[in-house]
């Protein structure tokens, strides 16, 4: 059976999520989407584990379903800060869980060792290696996946705070990993370059902040497998079952190549390094992207393509093509006007994006939108590159997207009450400009 899964994704209670980030939406809005299994996300954090007890039901093989039997996998995502090697290291880890029972037994564990109420993605002072024993010493059936493994500030290969290989990062334990999810500023063709990933499974996630299908679904992973938890877990440990996955184009991502947002400042890896990392205006040291940190480990040049790889999807948002044609903001009546008459014919967005030819895509919507949504899926149109938190542009177009996301940094902070602040929400109606504030809070992915 195939599913089309985003299983890194955040409920109401986590720093900067909308209030209207709840089960129900998340599920209303995959119909629209396309997505067909979701993660519950923040399964740690006491209020919102209530939330998924209320609204799902275990189903017996280990997916939890909404009244109408729409599955959910347990997932939740950590972030762990420690010191290793003298160096500070901060990198995110995804749990996955077969059971409310083994879930609530992960957060008793962590309670142990930090608080787990201030936010759905808590801190704690664990290794990498050390998480794994915590898990295993729980239950052999959750599995450990480090989340957007190159972006720069929390991330497992990440330029600030991260590990030059998975072996630095969980010593022994190593042999219980066995996949990484790529991130957005990442694809699974980038990760192929490195020899040492050759056993890792890539799986592509959206590790969401609000239900807006801009978000949900920007990267998904296509599994062909049971329905149950079980089999979930060969796909993930084996890549039997991995069919394809769903990547917003690496480029488009806020860490892609070098640079200084506040400097405008953007480099390709190798002018930072004849520059030595150095900005040309600050003279400070420039934020170090994912190309540059993938060129540093790899062993193999760009253009390598790994033997029996799974499919993989360069596709952005239909949103955000139809807001880069109109050259209006995401949210507004204008873009939503456009989007919803395709949405009526041809179902949800990602058979819109994947599957719909160019005719059949112009007799609904303005020719110059179905004309990009081609040429976005086929790779024709260059992206400029994201860098230091600023998200890339397809060429010719401004972004239409105000980036008003909090610097990474203030993550620290999520303990004091103010972080809650950032948690404001506002109206979520569809098809209306209403919507325009919410859209701003358009979540700290990527990290
Ligand atoms: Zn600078
Ligand atoms: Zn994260």
């Amino acid at each position: 059976m195939e599913f089309i899964a985003d299983l890194h994704i955040h409920g109401k209670y986590s720093r900067a999520c909308s209030k209207e980030l709840t089960i129900p939406t998340l599920e209303k809005w995959a119909k629209v989407k396309g997505i067909t299994l979701l993660g519950t996300g923040d399964f740690t954090h006491p209020k919102w584990i209530e939330h998924i007890k209320e609204e799902l039901k275990e189903d017996g093989a280990g997916f939890l379903r909404t009244k109408t039997g729409f599955p959910f996998i347990l997932q939740t995502e950590i972030s762990l800060i420690y010191s290793q090697g003298g160096r500070g290291r901060r990198v995110h880890i995804l749990l996955y869980a077969p059971s409310l029972e083994i879930a609530d037994k992960i957060t008793e564990a962590l309670k142990k060792r930090g608080r787990v109420d201030y936010d759905g993605r808590p801190i704690f002072k664990i290794s990498c290696n050390e998480i794994v024993d915590m898990m295993r010493a729980i239950s052999e059936d959750i599995e450990v996946v480090p989340a957007h493994a190159w972006t720069p500030w929390f991330a497992v290969f990440g330029s600030n705070g991260g590990f030059d290989s998975l072996e630095e990062a969980f010593g022994a334990n190593i042999k219980y990993i066995h996949s990484i999810e790529t991130g957005i500023s990442s694809d699974p063709e980038m990760n192929w370059r490195l020899s040492k990933l050759d056993k890792i499974n890539l799986v592509s996630f959206s590790d969401l902040h609000s239900y807006w299908p801009w978000r949900m679904g920007r990267e998904a992973t296509v599994f062909e497998i049971e329905p149950n938890y079980k089999s979930f877990l060969h796909a993930l440990r084996t890549g039997e079952g991995i069919k394809a996955t769903i990547e917003a184009d690496p480029a488009y991502g806020k860490y892609h190549v070098d640079g200084h947002r506040n400097c405008n400042v953007r480099l390709e890896p190798a002018e930072a390094i004849k520059l030595n990392n150095i900005c040309p205006v600050c003279k400070s040291h420039l934020t170090i992207g994912v190309l540059h940190r993938v060129e540093e480990l790899a062993d193999r040049k760009d253009g390598f393509v790994r033997k029996d790889a799974p499919k993989t999807y360069h596709l952005i948002p239909l949103s955000e093509i139809i807001a880069t044609v109109l050259q209006k903001g995401i949210a507004t009546k204008a873009v939503w006007e456009a989007y919803n008459p395709l949405l009526e014919k041809f179902g949800d967005e990602l058979n819109i994006l994947i599957r719909v030819s160019f005719d059949e895509l112009k007799k609904v919507c303005d020719e110059r939108i179905a004309k990009l949504i081609i040429d976005l899926r086929e790779r024709t149109i260059k992206i400029n590159p994201g860098y230091d938190g600023v998200y890339g542009n397809i060429d010719g177009f401004a972004n239409p997207d105000a980036d008003d996301e909090e610097k990474p940094k203030k993550e620290k902070a999520a303990k004091s009450p103010k972080a809650e602040k950032a948690a404001k929400s506002s109206k979520t109606k569809k098809s209306s400009s209403s919507s325009k504030d919410n859209a701003k809070q358009k979540g700290l992915s990527d990290f």
